[in-house]
Order: C-alpha cells, then structure tokens, then sequence
C-alpha cells in the first residue's frame, strides 16, 4: 500500500517547492469523506485515490492534478459537491474534479468500431483541461489492476470499455506504455481462456529464446561499439500478449507459425546516430523488405518517433530492432505526460508554440499543419472539437460538425434516409428540418418512400456527406431530365432536316463526334444537348456531310420543344439581349413584377429567375458563371390580371373585429384573397393571421401591405410564404 508521505516525497524529488499544503489538505479531506468505504477487495477506499494520484506523480505532473486525483471520487460517491471542492481547493482542481465526474458519467455500451470512435471523440470534446483525461486514465489503470475483485459481469464491461475507449484514447495520447498495460488486463479479463493458453505458449518461447536475446543484444552493443555509435540502453523482450493476438487473429495463423516474437531495442543519444545504428544493424543481419519505417522523419500523428525494421538473425528468425533516442524514448512511453513540465502551466496558457502545436495533432485525425498562429487562436474550439453528438433511438451516437441538422443526421444513418427524410423529432417533438442539434440530443428521422432531396437543404446542411450526397441526387436528376431533353430536340432537329436517325448513331463521323466532346457513348451527347453545351445543330453537322443538311422545318426547335416539355415558361421576364430563352420564376421565391431579380442558367430547363433576396441566390452565387442579367418585360394590359399569389402574416391584437377590418380592407383596394387563416397565440392577447393574396406587381403588394398596416389592432405585417 501507498503511503501518502512517500506520495509527498515523489513530489518533491521532481518539484521542490510543489504545494504540499494542498496535497495534505485534499488527502485529509478524501480520507474523511470516503470514511467507511470499501473497496470490493475489502480494503479501505482510500487505497484507490492514493493510487491514483501516485501514479499521477510518476507521470510528473502538477499538484492541481495530484490533488483532483485525490480527490476524484469524492464529488461521486460522497456527499460533497463540487462548490465545496472548489471552496476548499480552489477553482482549478474544481474543474479537473469535476470534468473527470462527468467522464465518468458516460457509460459506453456497444463494441461496434465506429461507434467507439465517436465515444473516443465525445470523451475528447468534453475534455478542456488535459489532466482531466490524465486522472481519468489513472483512475482505470487502478481500476483495471484490481479488477479480479469485481463480480462477473461488471468486470467484462469496465474491460470492455477499457479496450474500445481507454487504450486507445491512451494510444492517441502517445501514451503506450497506460495504453499496453490497459490492453493487456482487458484481454486477460475478457477472454481468460485464450489469455492463458497463449501466455503458457509464449512463456515456452521466452524461456526457449533467452539465451536468443541475450546473444542478439549483445551482438548489437558490440557492433555499436565498433563503430563508435553511443549506446545509452539495449532492451530485448517478448511481444505483448495482446499484440500477438491479435496478429494471430488477424493472420488466422496459429501461433506455432508466428516467428517474430523477439524485439529489440536500441536506445541512442542524437538523431543522427540512430541512422548510423540502422546501418550498421542492416550491415549485420539481413532487413525483411518493406519492414523499414522511419517515423523520426515522419512521426506518427501521436508524435510517436523512432526507426522500426525487421531483419532475419543467423538462425534464420526475423525480429524487429527500434531505435530512438532517450528523448523519443519518453516520448513513445509516456506520450501527452512526457511534454508536461513541472510549473510549465497548463493547457491555455498559449506560451509554448510547439507545444499546441503537437496538443493540436493528437486532439485530430488529420495531420495537415496549418499556420501555428492560427492554431493558437484556435485552440478552445480545437479542444472542444467542431463536433456536436447526438443519438439515434436505439442509442447510437453520430458525430456530425457543429451547427448539423436533422437532415445532416438522416444522412449520417444512410444516403436513403436522407433522401427520403421528411421530418424529425427530436427529444420526441417535432422540429423543423433545418433546427440545429445539441450535444445529447436523441434524434429520430420521419421518412416517406419516394421522397426527394431538395436542392434548399443545400442552404443549411453542415456535413460534406450530407452536401455530396445531395448534390449528386440533384445532379442525377438533371442529367436524366437533360438526356430525355437533348433526345427530344434532337429527334426535333432531324424532323427539320428530314434527316434519318438511322445508322447515324455510329460509324466514323459518329466516333469522332464522341471524341470531339470528350464523352463515350451516345446517351452521353443527348445528355450534353440537353444541358446546352452542345447544340442539336452542331451535333447535327457533325454527324451528316453539310451539304444534305437543308432546312424544312423553320421554327426554332429548342424553343418549342422547351416550351412543349416545360410549359410556357414565363413571358413576363426576358433574359438581357436574347429573346428566345425559356424564362420561368423559381419557386423558392416566387419573385414578383417590379422586385429585383436574378437569373440563372438550370441544366436543362432553361433560366431560372430568383428574387434577388432569395437564400438559394447566396447558394447559386458560388456558380457565378450561370448568372444570367434578367430583367422584367414592360407591362401590358394583360398583366393587370393579378398573376402573383403572395402570403402575408399579420400580428393583430386578438379583439373583436380585427379580421373583419383586415378583409374588408383587403377587398377595399380591389385584391382577391385566396385564402385566410387565423390563430390565437395562447398568451399576451394577440392573434397571427396568415392570407395569401394575388397581386399584380410589387407596387401592387407594397401598396396592400401599406394600407393593412393602416388597420386598427394590425401590429405588424409580413410577406412570409413565397411558393405560389
Ligand atoms: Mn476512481
């Protein structure tokens, strides 16, 4: 057992004036909350924060750590809450308290990778202070070391969750030397039969290539020494239990064909020397090819450095040999731990460049470096990463980049559920599709067989699936509706050359118009046809010799086909300086006479015209090259007919008489009403009506929106629904 006097004594060794005061007081303190508590070993619960917050101080790091690690049980299973800790301990060791009480919160229940990923990654968002993961890791080490006290079923879970969480956060962390005794206890928990019979085996081997070790180290110090290369330390040993499991596994070989079981390790004093070992150890045995990896050039993204090789020994046996420096060396063993200096402050205090630098990569999978500056602006969103967690109902958690919404979460489950989403509930009520998600949040997708994406969810997904797959379902679309097109104007065209299809869709002249268009079959011109690229003319010419090409029919094919596969279009707006362009208003925003529009040349269907105020516009902009100048047709008697239905909502005092007032304004300047609807708000006596309206222009609506402002008990009024 620890004593805490020798828990002070470390301290001190790496930390002479360390705040012991502190360390004493939170080990008073947690000795008298836990009073009367037991381990399930039987021993007094005080043994387990003491051991954790030695472990703590191997680790070298500072007394706030030490003293949350004393204390870390105490806001859990005690009385005592975290104001209390604070009050006492102050607000540092408050928070590392307190964010290893909300990690241990968490109960993780799935064995399925992805699934343990995301936990790994909500852990990691959760986390701001770093110690807050190093006390948590101490903390199931303990754990871990004294599972076999537990009863069945909740050892296999702790153990489980150490294998899918805790060994690989460690891992993540550089930290392999937690991570490795991790994994080794939650293989020998988990599956006791296989851990046994493997170690009675491996321990055979061991004792078989002792003497093998022996002569391969010294071997290799006499070979260094030759050659005047320093040599701080030569290590052999037996691979991890665990680590030959799973190449067992992996391989699906037995474990009498495995033959690298030896390693070695040699550890040396600068970078440069570690490269002259590697030469000479290849001068020496044979290197297995491909077996060489030099992550001292390219660390690992943990920052894991060292040179890795397997050479064949004079017995004929591979065995790999590390090299590294001492530096690389703590590194590689304690990983996050070994970057910690004593009184270097903690993560936050932005002084060591590198040091975020390095934090930076182990909190993110990707390995791109961007500016330094940058990073360090950055950092509080880096350790809260971008990330927001939800859940499916059966308890799933997706990840998906902040600001996600529902259907960003239909297509995290599958591309078909978002197609096909129409709804969501979230924490069982119904919620626009555009509403953000929070962290926690249980999100449950409403789908309707048949339903298709809509190119406006474009303007609030988050996720890049979500956005790829919507934009390829979109594209899909047009291609089809531009391959039927382009086939249609060109059958149209061949009608007014009277020109035969027959045997033109092949043969030479048909080839070279292939290659001329960079396409590969037929359906791919119709296509090219459709979306405008290419005309049927043009194609057309390239297909039959000119001179039998004599025009019969004169009207202008491309218009009327369009006008027969979409309708008229609009004749009301006409594109700057061309007059047969098939024009029609978007229905996004239903734009009316006299606002301002913008248009945009559609795959396949011709322009469409948004209201300049429209959100798909921001969306279109990104396209800047299909931008059309459109501008509306001067007004002819015929447009006094109304055409433009426009919703409006209106806040009124909810009174007697309101909608009587506001419908007979309405009919007053000569405007039909489609429809109407009103609805109380259950508090401040107010009521909402909604009625759409047809209109003529947008003088037209401005006036109407005038005069009903004009209303007694008319609050405000709003154009609200744009569809028509
Ligand atoms: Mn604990």
């Amino acid at each position: 057992m620890i004593r805490f006097e020798d828990l002070l004594e470390k301290v001190r060794a790496y930390s002479p004036d360390a705040d012991v005061e502190l360390l004493r007081r939170a080990y008073v303190f947690s000795a008298f909350e836990h009073r009367g508590q037991v381990r399930h070993s039987g021993e007094p619960y005080l043994i387990h924060p003491l051991a954790v917050a030695d472990f703590l101080a191997d680790m070298r790091l500072d007394v706030v750590a030490i003293a949350a690690g004393l204390l870390h049980d105490v806001v859990e299973d005690t009385l005592t809450t975290i104001e209390r800790i604070e009050e006492l301990f102050g607000p540092e060791v408050a928070h590392v308290v307190q964010g290893v009480t909300k990690i241990s919160a968490i109960r993780f229940s799935s064995s399925e990778e992805r699934q343990a990923e995301n936990f790994r990654k909500m852990l990691l968002a959760m986390v701001d202070d770093i110690r807050v993961i190093l006390v948590k890791l101490a903390d199931r080490l303990h754990n871990m070391r004294t599972l076999t006290h537990l009863p069945d079923e909740k050892r296999m879970a702790i153990a489980q969750e150490t294998l899918d969480i805790y060994a690989p956060i460690a891992g993540r962390l550089g930290m392999s030397k937690v991570k490795n005794e991790l994994e080794e206890l939650s293989f020998r928990y988990l599956e006791p039969a296989s851990y046994e019979a493997l170690r009675i085996k491996v321990e055979a081997k061991r004792r078989a290539s002792e003497g093998q070790i022996e002569t391969l180290k010294a071997t290799i110090e006499a070979k260094l020494a030759e050659a005047s290369i320093p040599v701080l330390q030569v290590d052999g040993r037996i691979k991890r239990l665990w680590s030959i499991h799973l190449k067992l596994r992996k391989q699906r070989i037995e474990i009498e064909q495995v033959y690298d079981f030896i390693a070695l390790r040699v550890i040396t004093t600068s970078v440069k020397d570690c490269y002259a070992a590697l030469g000479i150890i290849h001068q020496t045995w044979s290197p297995v090819p491909g077996r060489i990896k030099d992550f001292i050039a390219m660390p690992r993204p943990n920052g894991y450095q060292s040179l890795h090789t397997s050479v064949i020994s004079d017995v004929g046996a591979p065995f790999e040999v590390q090299i590294r420096t001492l530096e690389m060396h703590r590194m590689a063993e304690e990983g996050v731990a070994a970057h910690w200096k004593y009184k270097e402050g903690r993560v936050g205090d932005h002084k060591d460049e590198r040091y975020f630098q390095w934090m930076r990569r182990l909190l993110e999978n990707s390995q791109e470096v961007r500016d330094p500056q940058e990073f360090i602006e950055n950092l509080k969103v880096e350790l809260y990463p971008e990330e927001v967690y939800a859940f499916t109902p059966r308890g799933q958690v997706k990840a998906l980049p902040r600001g996600a919404t529902s259907v960003d979460f239909a297509y995290s489950i599958h591309t078909d559920v978002g197609h096909q989403c129409v709804g969501a509930r979230v924490n069982g009520k119904m919620v626009p599709l555009r509403a953000r998600l929070k962290n926690g949040d249980i999100v449950e997708i409403i789908t309707q067989a048949g339903h298709k994406p809509s190119r406006d969810w474009l303007n609030f997904v988050v996720s890049s699936h979500a956005r790829y797959k919507i934009k390829h379902f979109i594209r899909l679309e047009e291609r089809t509706r531009a391959i039927d097109l382009g086939r249609k104007v060109f059958e149209k065209e061949l009608r007014r050359y009277e020109v035969s299809q027959k045997g033109l869709l092949e043969g030479e002249a048909f080839e070279k118009a292939l290659a001329d268009n960079g396409v590969k079959t037929a359906v791919d011109l119709m296509a090219l046809v459709g979306y405008g690229t290419l005309s049927a003319k043009q194609l057309l010419g390239k297909l039959v010799p000119g001179d039998r090409l004599k025009e019969k029919a004169p009207e202008g094919a491309v218009a009327s086909v369009l006008r027969r596969a979409f309708g008229s279009g609009d004749e009301k707006i006409k594109v700057r300086g061309s007059d047969d362009v098939l024009v029609f208003r978007a229905r996004c925003c239903n734009p009316i006479r006299g606002e301002k529009i913008v248009g945009y040349i559609t795959r396949g269907k011709g322009v469409s015209v948004h209201s300049a105020t429209c959100p798909n516009v921001i969306n279109l902009l990104y396209d800047p090259e299909r931008k059309i100048d459109v501008e509306w047709e001067k007004a002819t008697t015929a447009d006094a007919s109304a055409p433009y239905t426009v919703k409006l909502t209106m806040d009124v005092e909810d009174r007697k008489g309101v909608i009587a007032a506001v419908s007979a304004k309405i009919a007053d300047i000569n405007t039909n009403i489609k429809n109407m609807e009103a609805r109380t708000a259950a508090d401040d006596h107010r009521a909402r009506i909604d009625v759409t309206i047809e209109i003529a222009d947008l003088t037209h609506l401005e006036k109407v929106i005038k005069s009903l402002k004009s209303v007694n008990g008319v609050l405000d009024v709003e154009r609200t629904g744009r569809a028509s």
